[in-house]
């Protein structure tokens, strides 16, 4: 099977492990140096995917090899004749100071304010602007690495760290779990296997807000089988960290902005966590299936959460994440809407909406539900180990789906917008009245459920008592915003613009900046913040404001 994402032709010349020997340049913003790719089967020619990458000599030659035109959203395919025989190539190349997959953040973009830091975010089909390789999720690759960083700083990648700047990932991944950070690092231990890796700052507040990873892993592991990775860390970003979190095995990437105070936002521990199984360990073989990865994984995480916190709490998160899909879906054209997604002719990183996430989640449990737990977690643990390591389509999930439930039918929700009629209802009875023991997510249920003429007087009462405008949990203060926009709430402005300068994650400006650009003053005003703002923003987040700001 192909992918129209990628212009690798694995089927002839196939990449299977990848050596990196890369040297950190903070003062020209570039990767220097070589990838050594081991072929099998080799054939006469080799094309590998890459993006914005100056490739200097190919084997030793400066001619040996021929870049292609550049392709919207691919990057440029590049063409390696091979001379009979042949099993290897080494690529000596440097990155552009544009690459996508790469961020380089000046020392006040950091928490210390002190060094510089480097981070990269590959998914989906970012790597290629980083590693000449076959870039599509199924062409699986092992890989090891040599990095040179500038004292005093620390690289981590997602591999084991054999010693200081060697890195060693045996098991085969696709090549957007390939991932590297490099700044002022600390590592903080939570159990024997687990821990977590932040600047020193941020440290003791991250490993105090993620001190349940442990139970959480052995949770999974009674679930679905035994966790294959070896250890896992977690490493706090910069607030600049375009998502939430970046499941890279070994070494989950998270935002600061989950670091509530009071551990109500480590969900998002549990679903990085549960990508150790779906998603690394069985994977979507093109972005069309994407929602294997996400859906599998927003189910596991409930269930993890469920194990750690409670049913009450997990179907409390539920229910929040399913308004966040339902609202999201009504501005969605109806083929976004469906869980098998065309992504012809578009940049994968359109499809990552919360359509795969929560509705592919809700459609695992109308089967938990319909077939009982028992059962069907026996199916998941089966399917994990039948396909571990592998790279499987939406066909070949629902072969297996058949041999254990015959006769059913998910195409309503695979191939129709929306959620079927007989989705699973998440029911939740949240309270009425405000209250400071609130957890985030009923803050956000109470915000997101005022009246839509809700009026700047009415925010200025609530703010009397509750100060949300000082809020300094990023959920709770993005729903606040929200109301504030819409109301023309002036108080609220200044914060905002600073929240904005300060976080770069998608899912909090995006939907600001949407907000904003609805009327003609609230247009100039993101004009203005985004003129500071986006400097400070990742590639991705900076190509979703740019849309929203051309008015796409
Ligand atoms: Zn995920």
């Amino acid at each position: 099977m192909s992918d129209i994402h990628s212009f690798g032709n694995p089927g002839e010349s196939r990449v299977r492990h990848v050596e990196m020997d890369l040297t950190v340049d903070f003062e020209s913003k570039k990767l220097r140096g070589a990838a050594a790719l081991a072929l099998e089967p080799a054939g006469r020619r080799l094309i590998l995917d890459t993006r914005n990458l100056t490739i200097q000599r190919v084997n030793g030659s400066a001619s040996a090899f021929r870049l292609g035109e550049a392709v919207k959203h691919l990057g440029a395919p590049l063409e390696i004749e091979l001379a009979a025989g042949t099993r290897s190539v080494l690529i000596e190349y440097e990155t552009s100071p544009e690459a996508s997959a790469l961020q380089w953040l000046q020392p006040a973009q950091t928490a210390g304010k002190r060094h510089p830091f480097l981070f990269t975010q590959s998914q989906a089909i970012h790597a290629r602007s980083w590693i000449p390789l076959q870039d599509s999720p199924g062409v699986r690759v092992t890989y090891s690495a040599r990095i040179q960083a500038p004292a005093p700083l620390t690289a981590l990648m997602s591999a084991a760290r054999v010693r200081e700047g060697h890195f060693h990932l045996p098991q085969p991944v696709p090549p957007y779990l390939i991932a590297l950070a490099v700044g002022d690092l600390k590592f903080h231990p939570v159990s024997g296997r687990c821990g977590v890796w932040a600047e020193p700052v941020t440290l003791a507040k991250a490993a105090r807000e993620f001190e349940d990873v442990e139970k959480m892993v052995a949770a999974a592991e009674r679930l679905y089988g035994p966790y294959r990775w070896g250890r896992y860390d977690i490493l706090v970003l910069p607030p600049s960290f375009p998502f939430g979190g970046m499941e890279n095995p070994r070494l989950t990437f998270a935002t600061p902005t989950v670091i509530a105070g009071d551990k109500s936002l480590v969900a998002l521990v549990s679903h990085e966590l549960a990508h150790s199984w779906s998603g690394n360990l069985v994977t979507n073989a093109a972005w069309r299936d994407f929602w294997l990865n996400e859906g599998f994984t927003t189910y596991i995480e409930r269930r993890i959460q469920e194990e750690i916190y409670g049913r009450r709490r997990s179907e409390m998160e539920f229910a929040v994440e399913v308004g966040e899909l339902e609202t999201e879906m009504k501005g969605l054209p109806p083929g976004d809407q469906k869980l098998l997604i065309d992504l012809a002719g578009r940049d994968p990183d359109d499809g990552a909406t919360l359509v795969p996430y929560v509705k592919g989640a809700l459609m695992l449990r109308a089967l938990e539900e319909k077939h009982g737990r028992e059962r069907f977690d026996r199916f998941i643990r089966g399917y994990f180990d039948k396909f571990a390591f592998q790279s499987i389509t939406t066909e070949q999930f629902l072969e297996e789906l058949e041999r254990a439930f015959p006769g059913e039918d998910l195409s309503r929700w695979l191939n129709e917008p929306g959620l079927p009629p007989d989705a699973p209802k998440i029911r939740y009875d949240f309270e009425e009245a405000p209250s400071r023991r609130w957890a985030t997510q009923e803050w956000l249920h109470w915000l997101r459920s005022m009246p839509e003429n809700t009026g700047a007087a009415r925010l200025a009462e609530i703010d009397r008592t509750l100060d949300l405008t000082n809020s300094g949990n990023a959920e709770i203060l993005t729903a606040w915003l929200l109301l504030a926009i819409r109301a023309g709430y002036e108080p609220a402005m200044p914060r905002l613009e600073q929240f904005l300068v300060e976080v770069g994650r998608r899912k909090f400006v995006k939907p600001l900046f949407e907000a904003l650009v609805k009327t003609p003053a609230g247009r100039a005003r993101a004009e203005a913040i985004y003129r500071k703002a986006r400097p400070g923003y990742h590639p991705i987040t900076q190509s979703a404001v740019d849309g929203i700001l051309a008015g796409k």
